[in-house]
């Protein structure tokens, strides 16, 4: 039996076919965000299944982790990590290399901001191929952190992203085509 709340969050998040190019389908979270009633039950659901988890960490994913991870690290007690684009952060980084469809990229995570045997889950709006989430997954790893979950409202099943997280477990709240 699905939590009929899904379905207010499934239909409040608008896709806008070809951006930032053709053939691309733009999950829009930003209308999610206009209606109070489906952004507060996107942060309960999470913070639902996350409390008591003995999770200290909330890495957010550069831009839209940035979104959805604060609200859920302050209702779980947990601190909140922002996982960044190159160059953003001012302190001294470390960083993984993610390949895209033509070339690479990196996220990059401050240098002291978790420690070797916390518990994190990694928040981002939407998972497609999986590569951000791999790469987030073993930036926290490297430094010795506890990757409980990924969490995600939205997955494009499609495009397979799932098996590239291995047998790291992945939560998501709506799927789409
Ligand atoms: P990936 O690394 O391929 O799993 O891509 C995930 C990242 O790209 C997330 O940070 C998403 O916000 C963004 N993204 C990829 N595809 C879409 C899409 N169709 N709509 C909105 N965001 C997307």
């Amino acid at each position: 039996q699905q939590d009929p709340r899904l379905a207010g969050i499934a239909a409040s998040i608008r896709v806008i076919p070809d951006f930032p190019k053709a053939g691309i389908m733009f999950q829009d979270i930003t209308t999610l965000l206009l209606d109070v009633k489906a952004f507060r039950d996107t942060i309960d659901l999470f913070v639902d299944r996350y409390k008591d988890k003995g999770i200290s960490v909330v890495a957010g994913i550069e831009a839209r982790g940035f979104i959805f991870g604060p609200p859920i690290a302050l209702a779980i007690g947990a601190k909140f990590v922002p996982l960044r684009k190159p160059k953003k952060l001012p302190g001294e980084v470390i960083s993984e290399e993610y390949s895209l469809e033509y070339g690479t990229d990196k996220i990059e995570m401050h240098v002291g901001a978790v420690e070797a045997g916390e518990r994190a889950l990694i928040v981002d709006d939407l998972i497609a191929t999986g590569g951000t989430l791999n790469a987030a997954i073993r930036l926290l790893e490297r430094v010795g952190v506890e990757v409980y979950e990924c969490a995600c409202l939205m997955e494009l099943p499609e495009l397979k992203g799932r098996e590239r997280l291995g047998d790291k477990p992945l939560f998501v709240l709506v799927q789409s085509s």
